[in-house]
């Protein structure tokens, strides 16, 4: 895909440009140094916020305390916030500095019911908040234009708010974007599964099961023939590909002929052209069993998850950040994780990159209250001001190599000039 309007990252203001096209190596490490400095001086403030959201856990559409929290640290540092956007309550966008490059950090904050922040998105909060506001000071310092912006993203675990905010056209004048997830380990580079979810509502015909089944139409069928059907499908899928199901309504008694029924489905894969047609083959198991059963059927399928874009550049530039700040990264080109997010739709429209930063004890895993646990432990709170200080180390190099940012925008549309079409 590509984006409107030129292509056009700046570094005008810098002072001395020693090496071709290049920056100033001093000034380059001089403004290094300063932005882990302020990430540094603002990390109480950072880790303060990270407490606060982990210890009032708001579910996906609710974030209304979290959002606050970050939209009023973010206007105490000079940003000018905009809440809502896109439509969404808890969805805001802070801006500082003008001019391009514009870089997007993304914070998270919804959490899980039951298990609160064991996804970690108060430390995906905190450090966004973190490197855009230590960037910008930088920026700003060495007289370096750029513009730097910080996103509220709700709903990561349910409805997918990037989804919302990247179809507002959000992401069209921004040239790179950069997030982070909290995990047991430190890993750059690699994709994500691409998900939807399809739902089945199946209509039958209610009747006496013992005394006139012959007068029913047994819809409770038609959604086991599904799965029967998905069952066959899966010893004929691609091995990235991952199809899981339950049946949300079975019937009301054991003495009545079910007249409606309803199953959902979980379809992914690493490939977006592959989930399209497997979509397509899950819907046709639903098609052909409700043929079977007589049965009616309504199809309800959500906008899907992308999987996540690739980019060489920035995995190399965030590889980097990771040893600047004394972290050994896995590099993980070419694999992918498998599960999915709505930063793969952003990824989709713009380079984007968003490392696994270590946050818990090797084995813990996502979405357990272990992981909850260690989102607000001194580990949690050291991978908050690590990503802070990564983020803002990538997005100044991108400001001060435009070369740098030209070839990311080259991976990202595989060679084809950056500047056309929307
Ligand atoms: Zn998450």
């Amino acid at each position: 895909m590509l984006r409107r309007g030129g292509f056009r990252p700046r570094a005008e203001k810098i002072s001395c440009s020693a090496t071709k096209g290049g920056p100033d190596v001093t000034t380059a490490a001089e403004t290094t140094a300063r932005v882990k400095e302020h990430v540094d001086s603002l990390a109480p403030a950072l880790l303060d916020l990270s407490h606060r959201i982990h210890a009032n856990p708001e579910t996906a559409n609710e974030e209304r305390k979290a959002s606050a929290w970050c939209a009023d640290l973010l206007r105490s540092e000079g940003f000018e916030v905009t809440m809502p956007v896109a439509g969404l309550e808890t969805a805001f966008r802070a801006r500082r500095g003008s001019g391009r490059p514009a870089l997007a950090f993304l914070a998270e904050y919804d959490a899980l019911p039951g298990v609160g922040h064991a996804c970690g998105h108060n430390i995906i909060a905190a450090s966004a908040l973190g490197a855009g506001m230590a960037l910008a000071r930088a920026l700003e310092e060495a007289g370096l234009q750029a513009t730097v912006l910080v996103d509220g993203t709700p709903a990561e675990e349910t409805t997918s708010g990037k989804l919302v905010m990247v179809s507002a056209g959000l992401y069209r004048e921004v040239d790179a974007v950069l997030s982070m997830h909290p995990e047991a380990e430190d890993a750059v580079g690699g994709s994500c599964l691409g998900v939807a979810r399809l739902s089945f509502s199946f209509k039958g015909r209610a009747a006496h099961a013992a005394s006139s089944p012959d007068k029913g139409v047994n819809a409770l069928d038609a959604a086991i023939q599904t799965f029967n059907n998905v069952n066959a499908l899966r010893q004929h899928t691609r091995s990235d590909a991952r199809i899981h199901g339950i049946i949300t309504d079975g019937g009301k008694a054991v003495n009545i002929v079910p007249d409606f029924a309803r199953c959902e489905f979980g379809v992914r894969s690493v490939d977006l052209g592959y989930l399209k047609e497997l979509l397509e083959k899950v819907k046709n198991c639903a098609r052909a069993a409700a043929l079977a059963a007589g049965a009616g059927l309504d199809i309800q399928e959500t906008p899907i998850c992308e999987p996540i874009k690739e980019n060489r550049t920035l995995t190399r530039l965030t590889l980097e950040a990771m040893a600047e700040v004394g972290r050994r990264a896995d590099d993980r080109t070419g694999k992918h994780f498998p599960a999915s997010t709505d930063f793969g739709n952003v990824s989709q429209v713009v380079p984007a990159i968003a490392p696994m930063v270590k946050a818990a004890p090797e084995g813990t895993v996502l979405h357990h209250p272990d992981f909850a646990a260690a989102a607000a432990s001194p580990q949690g709170d050291a991978a908050v001001v690590a990503a802070a200080k990564v983020l803002a180390i990538v997005g100044l190099r991108l400001v001060l190599e435009p070369e740098t940012l030209k070839e990311a925008w080259s991976d990202f549309t595989g060679g084809a000039p950056a500047t056309a079409g929307t």
